[in-house]
Formats: C-alpha cells, structure tokens, sequence
C-alpha cells in the first residue's frame, strides 16, 4: 500500500492561494472588508457590517460525532471535507470550525486543522498562535484577574469576600501544576493571600462570550455582566462593579472578528474562537457563523467532542441564544469508534473485529435517537480508514438503515472534496427539503436541576442525577441571585454517556454525579460540572510536545 502521509506533510504540499483571491471568487468579498494578516489569512471586518446580522441566505448543517475515541472520530476532516464536496457539486459552500487549543496539541490529541486530503491551510500557524485571538482571550481574562487582586490591596471598596471570588486565571496550556494555587504570598505588599488556580482558557468564560456575541456592544455588555464573587452579605459583585469591562474589550477588539482562510481545494473556511467541547460549549462563534450564512448558500459546521455534548450544546445554547438553527446534522462515526465502544481494547481498534462492532452499534443508535429528539434525523457519515473492511461498513450500513435513516462511506480523508461527494449528494438532499422544527431539550423556565435531570435522562441514559453538598449549595445560590431560566452546560467525559469513561455503549441506569456548578452570567449558560472531568486538563505521560522540532526552512514535525 502506498506510503501515508501525515497530515503536515499533506497540507505543506499545497500551496495556498490568496487569501484575498478566496475572499472575492468564493464569498464575493472585496479586499476592503478584510483585514490581511499575511498572505493566507486574513480577519473579516466586522465594522463593514450591520451586526448583529439580520439577513441570513445560507442553510446551515451541524457535524457531530459517535461517542469519540481519544484521537477524534473525524468531524473537522468531515466539515472541511463535505464542504469541498458541495462545492465540487456547484454549491457555494463554506465550513466554519474552532481554532485549535495549544494545550491538546502538545498534549496527545495533535492539530485540530482536518487531516488527510481535507484540511484548512496554513496548518501550523492555525494551530500554533494563529491571528492571537486565544492570547487576546487570555490576556483579557487574566487582566480582570489582575484587577480583581489589586481591587482587593487597594481597599476592596466592593466588599469582595475574598475567599468567594469565583474568576480564576487561565492559560492556553495543559498544566496541571496551576489547578490549584495560593497567590499573594509575600507580606502586605504583595496583595491579599487567597486560594485560586489557572483553568484552561478554552474553559473561559471569555472564550464563551466572544463565541456568542453578535457585535461590539454585546461583547461589552455581557462582559459587563460577568460574575467574579460575592460581596460579604453574598451578592454577586460584577465585572461591571469594578470597571473592567470597557478594557476587557478593547483587549478583544480585534479577537471578536471572525478569521478566513483556506481548504486544501481552496474553498472557504472560517475559523473562530474556540471553547472545548465537554468543559465549555464546544462551538465556533455565532458572529463567523452568522457571517458565513450571509455570504455562502450552505455552511457546515461542528460541535465539540460527541453529539451528547456538542449536538447538545450546539443547539441548547448557542441556537437558542442565537436563533440560528441547522437544516440538517451529520453524524460521523468509524469502525474504530464503534469497535472501542463495544469494548476492544485500544490497541486493536484497528484490526477486524466484527463481534465488537456489533456491540458498538448500540452507542451509535443511541446517539440517532438522541438527536432525533431535537426534531432532526441525522445522516450517518462512516470517515473511512485504511484498511477498514468492506463487510464491517456494510454492516453499520444495513444497521442504520433500519433507524430511519441512511449511512453514507466518506472516503475525504483520503481523497479530498471528491471523496465527501457521495456525502454532499445526501446532503444537499436535506437541505433542499423542508426545515426541520428543531426542538431545544428543555424550556427555560423549568427548573434548573430538571435541566440537567432532562439530559441525564433523555441523552444519557442515566436514571437519577445527584449533587454534591457544594453543588447543591450553588444551586441555592444561583436561585437567590435569579439566574435560573438561563441554559445548562453538562462539563463531563466525553468518552461515555455516563461520568465513567470505562462504560461503553449505550450505558442505563447510570447516576450523573454533580460536583459542582458555575454560573456564567455574560455567556448565559450554567457549567455544571460531572463525575472528575477538570477545567485545567493533564499532560499524558509521554505529550506530543516530545515529538516536535523546526528546521532551518521552517520546516515542522511533530504537529500530525
Ligand atoms: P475531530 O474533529 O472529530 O476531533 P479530526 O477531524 O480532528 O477529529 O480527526 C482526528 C484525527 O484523525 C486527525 O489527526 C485526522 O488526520 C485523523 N483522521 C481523520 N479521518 C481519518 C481517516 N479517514 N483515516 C485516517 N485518519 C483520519
Ligand atoms: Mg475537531
């Protein structure tokens, strides 16, 4: 078999066309809407624009995935590569993913560009430091933090109960070290002694506003908004409070507009913010999104991790802050994700193996029927492997053939937008249709624990939700303070539909254990945090960081 190339290798082996050039022969934008950085890259200028953006032509079409394993199932590689198909079918079409998190590719699970034939270009500077918007990000969070500490040196005129100031610091890093911190050590001119710790700045509530905010004002605003602690007689104390939200700003003035390169076939992918999927709500930005709709006739975009957390959040928060609603889902699954669900061991997903497959099937039927219940059927895409058996894919065919729907092989990985045709073709099938009436889980007047009680017991498969004493607490609290007919944001594994990564399949009867909740007045959602997932996740023994390395012509290894 020939020789498989990584993904680095394929995506340094095409050259990109201007990003200018892309801008005007595929979305028909003029050089003067576009802000270049360098000649692949460029910012859209959100000022050249009604925002928030009223007419929106385009359909839009959510990726999601199987339950994943630690490597990913393939729905960026899908996004970009059903994007391509479309267009190779006359359609203007546009994909819209993430930026990637520094702190995974140096950890274990590599870029987040695509892989294979279906990748957005330039590779290395979109998962490296890309247009700074996540260093903008950081920066902002962590300048509150900073004035939250020095508010409370020079007097705390706010009466900020200082051993309740819920804002931590991030990083955009895995570094489990910072989890938990001391600060302001040192004597009285090194500020007021309080607990702390960094959390990933995917996880932040920075991150999650600039990802749902249609213009300027709203960022301002609902930055405004954000809670940092209580005061001594445990009312919530603001950003507003302190007087930070017009800084925190103007930091992310340049953060807030959406990004615009380039598919290996020099179709448009917009790529912007980045919120992880299963400790935050998992999507691109409302503002590239809404965006994208304006400029191309169809637009396909993913949610973190798998449906029972990005589909979710996908449209139980940001479609129902936004009002953007998707005409159609794709539902990626592998042989190897459906192999490790029926419980092979990690090192043999790849080989044949049709006694687990079977048992896998039971996670993907779950994941139809769950998506099923937001009013939409989804269409199965099986991302093709090498060396995947003909008779294992005709056996998830003819399985999900009887869950009224259809599974379609997407062989994009390795052949580009000519390889997601087949796809493409099912697609635009749907969106041709009539648009489903996508239904939200819940209401949001119902309480919050029957929020989370819904998705436990409607997408889980759980029987009974329990919350710590600290939990429960927090719920009192979010109670007095009125926040409760905001949205839920379950923070759980994404490697089960329960909080033990070890069960498989379709698991019931489980219990979904709360540890504890965070409001996020400015982004609008509860986190509700499950079993021992972490905000700040973990280097694995031997990260990826090992394996990197620059020549003198700039070329990199070790980004897969
Ligand atoms: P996700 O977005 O679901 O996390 P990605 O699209 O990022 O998944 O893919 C994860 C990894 O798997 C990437 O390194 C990609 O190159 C690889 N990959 C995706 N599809 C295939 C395939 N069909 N064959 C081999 N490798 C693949
Ligand atoms: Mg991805």
């Amino acid at each position: 078999s020939p020789e498989i190339l990584s993904d680095i290798e394929i995506a340094t082996s095409v050259r990109p066309e201007s990003i200018l050039d892309v801008a005007e022969k595929r979305l028909g934008l003029t050089p003067d809407v576009l802000i270049p950085y360098g000649h692949h890259i460029a910012k859209l200028n959100i000022r050249a624009f009604d925002n928030p953006v009223t007419e929106l032509k385009g359909k839009l079409v959510l990726v999601t995935a199987m339950t994943p394993t630690p490597a990913g199932e393939g729905k960026t590689t899908t996004c970009i590569g059903l994007s391509d198909g479309l267009n190779r079918l006359g359609i203007n079409a546009s994909a819209c993913i993430r930026e990637p998190s520094l702190g995974p590719c140096f950890g274990m699970k590599g870029g987040a560009a695509g892989g294979g034939r279906s990748q957005a270009i330039p590779m290395a500077d979109l998962n490296l430091h890309f247009t700074g918007d996540f260093h903008a990000v950081t920066a902002a969070h962590n300048l509150l933090a900073s004035l939250v500490d020095n508010h409370l040196h020079w007097g705390n005129k706010v009466g900020l109960d200082p051993r309740r100031i819920s804002w931590r610091r991030v990083v955009d890093l895995n570094d489990r070290a910072l989890r938990n911190l001391i600060i302001g050590l040192g004597g009285a001119a090194h500020g007021i002694p309080r607990e702390s710790g960094f959390d990933i700045t995917m996880a932040s509530e920075v991150m999650a506003v600039l990802c749902l905010v249609t213009s300027i004002d709203e960022l301002q605003q609902r930055l405004g908004d954000i809670i940092i602690g209580v005061n001594y007689d445990g009312l919530p104390v603001t950003v507003r409070d302190l007087g930070a939200d017009g800084a925190m700003t103007v930091v992310l003035k340049d953060a807030v507009m959406p990004n615009l390169i380039q598919s290996l076939e020099h179709n448009p992918v917009w790529v912007h913010g980045g919120p992880f999927g299963h400790i935050a709500h998992g999507c691109n930005s409302v503002i590239a999104t809404q965006l994208a709709l304006t400029f191309s006739d169809v637009v396909v975009t993913e949610a973190g991790f798998g449906a029972d957390l990005g589909a979710e959040k996908f449209i139980d928060i940001k479609c129902r802050q936004s009002g953007l609603r998707p005409h159609a889902i794709v539902l990626v699954c592998t042989l190897r994700a459906l192999k490790m669900q029926g419980g092979v061991v990690k090192e043999s997903v790849a080989l044949p193996d049709s006694k687990h497959l079977k048992k896998g099937l039971a996670n993907l039927a779950k994941h139809i029927t769950n998506i099923q219940q937001f009013g939409i059927t989804p269409i199965v895409a099986i991302n093709r492997h090498p060396g995947d058996l003909e008779t294992e894919l005709e056996t998830v065919k003819t399985f999900v053939s009887k869950h009224n729907t259809h599974a379609v092989i997407a062989d994009n990985w390795r052949d580009g937008g000519e390889g997601a045709e087949a796809l493409a073709l099912s697609v635009k099938t749907a969106v041709d249709g009539k648009a489903p009436d996508v239904e939200m889980l819940y209401h949001d007047d119902i309480a919050v624990e029957n929020k989370i009680h819904t998705l436990a017991t409607k997408l889980y498969g759980a029987k009974a939700v329990e919350f710590s004493i600290q939990a429960k607490k927090q719920l009192a609290e979010i109670q007095r303070a009125g926040f409760t007919t905001l949205p839920v944001c379950i923070a759980k594994t994404p490697y089960s539909f329960s909080v033990d990564p070890k069960q498989l399949g379709a698991p019931i009867g489980h219990v979904l254990t709360v540890r504890e909740l965070r409001l996020l007045a400015g982004a609008g959602f509860i986190v509700v945090i499950c079993g021992d997932v972490m905000t700040m996740p973990g280097l694995p023994r031997r990260p990826a960081a090992m394996n990197f390395s620059i020549d003198n012509n700039g070329n990199i290894k070790g980004l897969f």
